[in-house]
């Protein structure tokens, strides 16, 4: 029997849960450095976390207290993890790149443990589906028999190299000259300025440039074929983004770098980031409160709760996309309009339908089955996440729109338990982009997420973060600042932080 359970994010985290701190506490004075973040995902946890970090230096202002504010009764925001079958699986950020230093720093220093892909993972059988066929499959890997492997590992790659020929070798070259640009952002701080705009970050980077053409069009001028771009390329894109070679080549080369080796992540779900920068940064984190207004009044800010309670803080950071959120700002801030792409996440377990595919048995279906741009096409991939048998397996589906039972039906000849999210997920890549400034009022209004139409990963977030955080304590230093108790973390502890979805 087929038991559907349809999960939203939002009824998940609107479930009642004691708050880690609840009480109306006294409000600090507004003239001491109080700074309140909104948002305790990758962006919030890093500005807390480098707040923290740089003030140590006697030169910058002493931080009184930091208060981040989450709606939700978990940290983490758009890493966090599902489980299917007693298998716990990352729902949302899944993978960081090898050269992701902050989230690669944070993970050793707050003792994490580094997951590589298995093995049979990163060697996942691949096909590419137009709607009615596979126009490329590779051979699938047996896990029982590693001499065969190497052998068809390399038949693969000559079978790639066949399809594709030398604009792999180009495709490689777009994404690791923009890497070494996005490098830049970890030169030490005597050579790195504070950035007051994205615009300024990404043209001391030698990234901007990326952000005013379309990916297509940077690909056709480093020489790529119209069948990788057309293809492979569009596989990723619709894997990362959800979204065609039409986006921004920033956006483009950042999600073909997720296709990178050496991918990894962290053992236990990415969210444990956020949570350790948390624990570790002597925070007061507000669980399950929403911030609704923010309103300036002369030298604070009055940030208003769903619970009723009234903040003041001297500075406060928007760490969350603003697109689909109804904060009230008095005065009111304009930004440029920006639209989400939403990418709707379905975990099945179960087993795929060969005859979907046209094919006669599921050993015949690729690991991962990208998807080409193709009208009505329902998907834009399925990944196998697990095999308990052959023919009982946890499965990823990413598509634009929700998957009907209907369809799932078609898809699957089995389906045991089916868990679907709906994810606000990142922005609408589209050149030439148009960025939010860092500083919303000119005054001590920062909006980190400002950064994320350029690129939005977890490290492009810490390092936005990382920038907001130095901004902040450069134009603070002007400021005289008061001595006051610092607030105690009322948060230990990374378990007391997450919860399962
Ligand atoms: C399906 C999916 C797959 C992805 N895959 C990858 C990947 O493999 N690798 C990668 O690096 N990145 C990936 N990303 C992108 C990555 O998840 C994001 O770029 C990053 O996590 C954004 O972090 P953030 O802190 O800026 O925002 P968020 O994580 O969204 O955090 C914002 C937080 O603010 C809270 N909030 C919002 N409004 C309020 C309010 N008014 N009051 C209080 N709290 C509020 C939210 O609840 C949320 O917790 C993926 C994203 C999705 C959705």
């Amino acid at each position: 029997m087929v038991s559907a359970l349809i999960i939203s994010l939002l009824f998940i985290f609107s479930n009642p849960f004691p708050s880690v701190h609840s009480d109306a506490a006294p409000e600090p004075s507004p003239s001491t450095n109080n700074i309140c973040i909104i948002g305790s995902g990758i962006a919030g946890s890093t500005v807390a976390h480098f707040l923290r970090h740089y003030s140590d230096d006697p030169s910058f202002p002493t931080i009184n207290g930091i208060r981040i504010f989450e709606r939700h009764r978990i940290v983490g925001g758009r890493m966090a993890t599902v489980s299917i079958g007693g298998d716990t699986f990352e729902a949302g950020a899944s993978i960081l790149h090898p050269k992701n230093y902050h989230a690669s720093n944070f993970t050793k220093s707050l003792n994490l443990r580094i997951k590589e892909p298995s093995s049979d993972s990163s060697d996942s059988s691949l096909g590419i589906w137009d709607g009615t066929q596979f126009v490329f499959k590779t051979i699938p890997l047996n896990p029982n028999s590693p001499l065969y492997n190497k052998i068809v590992s390399m038949a693969n790659s000559l079978l790639i190299f066949f399809r594709y020929g030398f604009s792999l070798f180009k495709m490689q070259s777009f994404v690791d000259n923009t890497v070494g640009c996005f490098l830049k952002y970890y030169t030490d701080l005597d050579s790195r300025p504070v950035f007051e705009t994205v615009d300024e970050m990404l043209k001391w980077s030698g990234l901007y440039r990326l952000t005013r053409r379309t990916l297509q069009e940077e690909l056709v001028d480093a020489g790529l074929s119209p069948r990788i771009i057309s293809e492979l390329v569009t596989v990723i894109t619709r894997i990362n983004y959800g979204q065609s070679v039409a986006i921004s080549g920033l956006a483009g080369a950042v999600s073909l770098a997720g296709s990178d080796a050496g991918l990894w992540s962290v053992g236990g779900g990415n969210w444990q980031i956020a949570a350790g920068l948390i624990n570790s940064s002597d925070v007061t984190l507000h669980l399950n409160e929403e911030i609704e207004s923010i309103t300036h009044l002369g030298d604070y800010y009055e940030l208003n709760s769903t619970k009723g309670i009234s903040y003041a803080c001297e500075v406060t950071v928007v760490a969350t996309p603003l697109d689909e959120l109804n904060i009230q700002f008095h005065p009111p801030i304009l930004i440029p309009e920006r639209k989400l792409q939403h990418t709707h996440t379905t975990f099945m377990r179960g087993l795929l339908n060969p005859a979907y595919f046209g094919l006669r048995s599921v050993s015949e279906i690729p690991e991962l089955v990208g998807t080409v741009e193709a009208p009505d096409l329902p998907f834009s991939s399925i990944s196998i996440l697990k095999k308990y048998t052959e023919e009982d397996m946890a499965h990823k589906i990413f598509s634009r729109k929700p998957l009907t039972d209907a369809l799932l039906d078609q898809i699957f000849s089995a389906r045991k338990e089916t868990i679907r999210i709906d994810w606000g997920a990142y922005p609408h890549f589209t050149a030439p982009e148009v960025f939010a400034p860092f500083v919303l009022d000119g005054l001590h209004l920062y909006y980190v997420n400002a950064f994320e139409n350029a690129a939005s990963t977890i490290e492009t977030g810490a390092v936005a973060a990382e920038n907001v955080a130095r901004l902040i304590l450069s134009r603070l230093s002007s400021r005289t600042t008061s001595s006051s108790t610092n607030l105690q973390n009322s948060a230990s502890g990374g378990e007391s932080l997450h919860f399962e979805l």
